[in-house]
């Protein structure tokens, strides 16, 4: 195991981590574009990258061909996203193995969801697993890798129980991970009580906040799915006033992106992970403005 793991690094305090997530690509253009993003973010020195899990056994495949991809050209440490939405328990323990042989030191465990989305009720694979719980138990005892976990700033969009949320988070540290990342969110408060609630309970899990930039008109509604409470209506209304602008669409976004991620810098958080889409531009303009931000108390 290289060392310092994901979880050890997050745990040095006052030096932030940053990470970067990308898709599997579908096609030869797609992992063209996924290469040259890797490289292209490379140059920011990212302590880690991940790669997301589909639940269909093309896209799984896709996954661990992205991730040897990315370690050919790449060099940077890989963590793979691993869920059990769809799969037999025969097959999530195989993906261990496979995450293993492919020198995948760390997994972010998940349940993963029904193709209709998020708030679709989960139906288990009849030999599978229920919960992403499960799933860093069965990591936990097949594979020696460390786990990351999934964790909700806005609430989990099936229930919308705050609470809850902050439950199964510890009960995901019980069963043996280390650290979490969030899904997106707009507000470096929800992150804050998110992080409240969860410390209440005994949790001590680093929690690294995801950031997804937004610069496409045709993002807001997947975004508002996926953040469960919402965009803010104040960020909603700027973006609407500059839709026919695209520039100006895409400053709000990345001005609003950069100010989150300085607030919760400031809040304590110990690490950034950003959603790419497989592209480099705002998330690379992103960092480049939050480094020139004179640094702040908390
Ligand atoms: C950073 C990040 C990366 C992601 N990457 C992927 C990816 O690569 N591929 C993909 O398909 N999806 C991905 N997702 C989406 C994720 O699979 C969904 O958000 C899914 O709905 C929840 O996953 P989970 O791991 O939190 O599941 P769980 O923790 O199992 O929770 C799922 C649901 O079950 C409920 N639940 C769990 N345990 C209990 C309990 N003990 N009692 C009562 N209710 C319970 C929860 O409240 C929730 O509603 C990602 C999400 C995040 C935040």
């Amino acid at each position: 195991m290289q060392r310092p793991t994901i979880a050890e690094r997050l745990n040095e305090t006052g030096r932030p981590t940053f990470s970067f997530e990308y898709f599997p690509p579908a096609d030869a253009a797609g992992a063209f574009t996924l290469l040259d993003t890797v490289v292209s973010l490379k140059e920011l020195r990212p302590d880690w990258v991940s790669v997301t899990y589909g639940a269909t056994g093309a896209t799984r495949q896709r996954t661990f061909d992205a991730i040897r991809a990315i370690q050919r050209h790449g060099g940077v440490r890989t963590m793979g996203h691993l869920t059990v939405a769809g799969q037999s328990r025969d097959e999530v323990a195989a993906a261990v193995d496979t995450y293993a042989a492919l020198g995948v030191e760390h997994i972010l465990a998940l349940r993963g969801d029904m193709p209709e989305g998020p708030t679709a009720p989960f139906v288990p694979h009849p030999d599978g697993l229920r919960t992403a719980t499960e799933l860093v138990r069965l990591i936990r005892e097949r594979g020696d890798q460390q786990i990351g976990v999934a964790a909700f700033p806005d609430g989990h969009p099936a229930q919308f129980d705050k609470d809850l949320d902050a439950r199964i988070l510890l009960e995901k540290e019980e069963a043996g991970a280390t650290f979490a990342v969030t899904q997106l969110f707009f507000r470096a408060e929800s992150y804050v009580e998110l992080v409240d609630r969860y410390r209440a309970l005994g949790g001590t899990m680093p929690i690294v906040a995801g950031i997804m930039p937004v610069t496409h008109l045709g993002q807001i509604r997947r975004f508002q799915d996926l953040a469960g409470a919402g965009m803010p209506a104040d960020l909603t209304a700027a973006l609407q006033a500059a839709a026919d602008d695209r520039e100006r669409f895409r400053e709000v976004g990345i001005a609003w992106m950069t100010r989150l991620c300085d607030d919760l810098l400031a809040a304590g958080a110990p690490g950034l992970q950003f959603f790419t889409l497989n592209r480099s531009k705002a998330t690379s303009e992103i960092l480049a403005r939050l480094r020139r931000l004179p640094p702040r108390r908390a």
